[in-house]
């Protein structure tokens, strides 16, 4: 029965806050648990560290000659921060972190024992990769593949179960050199960047280039539930959705909640967190309430894009780890409670270097101006020409919940640039650049400064990707995913660009065409065609599905099962080839395993929504039914008609709901199928629509059942009370 859901409450609101702690100076805390430069400078002999530190600029691998001195100086460091075991920290295809924990213990020849750890250790590792999803890169038979350190991300230590752990940032490649991580080809992404961007800047009459890479800053959203009433429900431990539950009376509507006072008890969390994250190196800045209740928002300064993205993955773990230590279940699912709001992952994302510093950045002089809309018309002409690559590479099962249900972007992916910039493309694609504002954009030696907006100001919520004054805001993130996929994306079609942009500005020049005169043509022709894309309307509207759609040519791909197969396209595969992100090899693996992803996990929660059904809504709606028939037959008993409408109404219900339990389980257990691609729509369609049937009925029965029979935590309460 419902005892557990009373004890459940009776728990939360007499539960001891944990006090407020005075925060430390940030300084006493600031990467305390990091093997920083600053360190390794202190404890590395000058030539080993110029070494390294040159190695850390270049991204290149370690050399073997320093990797024992790096090594002993790194164990050092992390022993006397009282770590016992190190760990190669590595970001398998799942969007998940893996890492294999060893003691530095060795136990040499006459049976003493020493902690050893050699530079070979620290610079290869083995992980058993056979239970990590590779999508046939690798049969079992060759199952092993190794993971190397990257030097660009500092190593930390870090308390975890085992106790304290040395954490190493490594990459994950098959004997046979192909990525099995999702950092992999991050990095091979920025050097893509970098290349093309080169060209580019040279082709602007630069001559100091500094090594250009991209940076992103993401803006994590999640929801926290006291764990008492978590623990009562299956689906958020197994699934980290409802996949049952009546939406509640008070919901949404108070918008209040928005950037309203954090409670207290959620206040003494986040304090914890930012304090974990401080000693990590990793720099938050903001948090606020979000638009549902119980929902919060934790975002960084922005960092180059490796850096950041260990970060990200980093603070999804200590946002749950920490969680549990204040009695919370912190839930990174994208849209864990139906009807109310979900979560994303905003990611912002920038090229610069330091020479020339953030490429997307307006600047203040006609020059810097006209280098601007060359790399914003790169973006829009990759954001149009692989937009569905966008969309694929925010597919998810838990994601499709929450893209295009009018709280989040559409599945449509377009570009809002603000009014004033979107104006000065327009202009570009007309041709009208002589005497207008645009002429003072484009032409060196003008008195005036230029107009381009260093803010866009209205803020359009509704795009998935937005111009933002100085970067791109991918907005169709999902809160749960790694943001690599998104970021290689980004990075990929962008470096494709500038590659094209260079192309077409070298014959220029070489026919003596005029710098400026170039570039305006460049730029009308990716305005004309791939302006398109441009939209600064509202996302969510109707018309716009149809307009996108209909007369724009743009794809809407609702789901996860239209978006994957986009992975298997010719053309995106030969982007990734020719910008040497992904072979096709390592490309179709991933859509192997992303596709795999996605079948696994509905048809997990396809078992557990019959299952709980079966075993936790019919014997509670059997034991109402029984209830009010003693009832009834009592009145009887004493010569009174009892109202029997309610009784034939929830026998009703639960007999549907029983029928829907049957089809579903009937429809995961049909296994023949064409191909992926035909399993992949099966399951979108068929297989999600009766478990929203099975929903339907279990919900309608929530709505009906006596309240102190029900034995789920209500939204209600999940929802409200802390
Ligand atoms: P909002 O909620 O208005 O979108 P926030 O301030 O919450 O904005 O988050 C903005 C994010 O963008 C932060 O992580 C910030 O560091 C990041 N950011 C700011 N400038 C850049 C930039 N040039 N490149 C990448 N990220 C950036
Ligand atoms: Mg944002």
């Amino acid at each position: 029965g419902n005892k557990s859901r009373v004890q459940a409450i009776y728990e939360i609101t007499n539960r001891k806050v944990k006090p407020f702690k005075t925060p430390k100076k940030l300084e006493e805390m600031w990467a305390t648990d990091v093997f920083t430069l600053a360190k390794m400078q202190e404890s590395l002999p000058k030539s080993v560290f110029k070494s390294l530190k040159k190695t850390i600029q270049t991204g290149e691998p370690l050399d073997v000659s320093i990797a024992d001195v790096v090594a002993t100086a790194m164990r050092d460091w992390a022993i006397s921060k009282n770590a016992l075991y190190y760990a190669h920290v590595f970001y398998p295809l799942t969007n998940s972190t893996a890492e294999k924990h060893d003691s530095f213990v060795s136990v040499q020849g006459d049976g003493s024992v020493i902690s050893e750890f050699s530079g070979k250790v620290l610079v290869k590792g083995e992980p058993d990769g056979s239970s990590f999803p590779n999508g046939g890169i690798r049969s079992t038979f060759e199952a092993r593949g190794y993971t190397a350190w990257d030097v660009t991300s500092p190593a930390y230590v870090m308390e975890t179960d085992n106790g304290v752990t040395l954490c190493i940032p490594t990459v994950f490649v098959s004997w046979t050199g192909e990525a099995l991580d999702k950092k992999t080809p991050l990095l091979r992404s920025n050097s893509a960047v970098n290349k093309s961007a080169r060209r580019v800047l040279e082709l602007l009459g630069h001559t100091d280039i500094a090594p250009v890479s991209s940076s992103c800053g993401a803006e994590q959203e999640y929801f926290l539930v006291d764990s008492h009433f978590a623990h009562y429900r299956p689906d958020l431990l197994l699934a980290g959705r409802t996949l049952l539950g009546k939406p509640p009376a008070k919901g949404q509507e108070f918008d209040d909640h928005y950037f309203g006072a954090i409670p207290e008890r959620v206040q003494i969390f986040m304090q914890d967190v930012e304090e974990c994250l401080y000693r990590l190196g990793i720099p938050a800045k903001t948090r606020h309430n979000e638009v549902a209740p119980g929902q919060f928002e934790i975002a960084p300064f922005f960092e180059s894009a490796n850096v950041a993205t260990d970060h990200q993955q980093l603070t999804m773990t200590i946002l749950r780890q920490m969680a549990k230590k204040h009695g919370f279940t912190c839930l990174l699912h994208e849209k864990p409670f139906a009807g109310i709001n979900g979560s994303g992952k905003h990611v912002n994302w920038s090229v610069g270097n330091r020479t020339q510093g953030n490429l997307l950045d307006p600047g203040d002089t006609p020059h810097a101006n006209a280098q601007f809309l060359v790399f914003c018309g790169a973006v829009i002409r990759g954001v149009h020409k692989y937009g569905t690559l966008l969309r694929a590479v925010v597919a998810t099962a838990s994601n499709d919940h929450r893209l295009g249900a009018n709280e989040a972007p559409p599945a449509i992916i377009s570009i809002y640039l603000g009014t004033q910039l979107e104006d000065v493309f327009e202009q570009i694609r007309k041709g009208e650049i002589t005497g207008s504002q645009l002429a003072q954009v484009m032409n060196i030696g003008v008195d005036t400064l230029p107009e381009i907006p260093k803010d866009p100001g209205d803020r359009n919520r509704t795009s998935p990707f937005a111009f933002t004054g100085n970067r791109f805001e991918f907005r169709a993130v999902g809160s749960n995913q790694s943001v690599a996929g998104p970021l290689v994306a980004m990075n990929t079609i962008l470096a494709d660009s500038l590659n094209w942009i260079a192309d077409k500005l070298e014959e220029e020049l070489k026919q003596g065409t005029e710098l400026n005169t170039a570039i305006q043509k460049i730029l009308k022709e990716i305005m004309e065609k791939h302006g398109n894309v441009i939209f600064g309307g509202n996302g969510y509207s109707e018309e716009w599905h149809k307009m996108a759609v209909e007369e724009r040519g743009l794809a809407n791909l609702p789901t996860t099962a239209d978006a994957l197969p986009v992975l298997k396209q010719k053309h995106i595969e030969e982007l990734f080839d020719r910008m040497g992100v992904l072979s096709p090899k390592e490309l179709e693996s991933r859509f192997e395993v992303y596709a795999e992803q996605y079948l696994l996990s509905l048809e997990v929660e396809a078992k557990l929504v019959a299952n709980m059904a079966k075993t936790i809504v019919y014997p509670t709606a059997m034991k109402y039914l029984s209830q009010l028939m003693n009832t009834l037959s009592s009145l009887k008993d004493i010569g009174l008609e009892g109202d029997l409408s309610i009784v034939k109404h929830i026998s009703t219900l639960t007999n549907e709901m029983m029928v829907q339990v049957q089809k579903l389980q009937d429809a995961i257990s049909v296994h023949d199928f064409e191909s992926t691609e035909a399993k992949l729509q099966y399951f979108a369609k068929t297989v999600r629509a009766l478990m929203d049937e099975v929903r339907k009925y279990a919900d309608a029965l929530e709505a009906e059942i006596a309240d102190e029979l029900w034995p789920l935590p209500t939204y209600q309460e999940m929802l409200f009370i802390k």
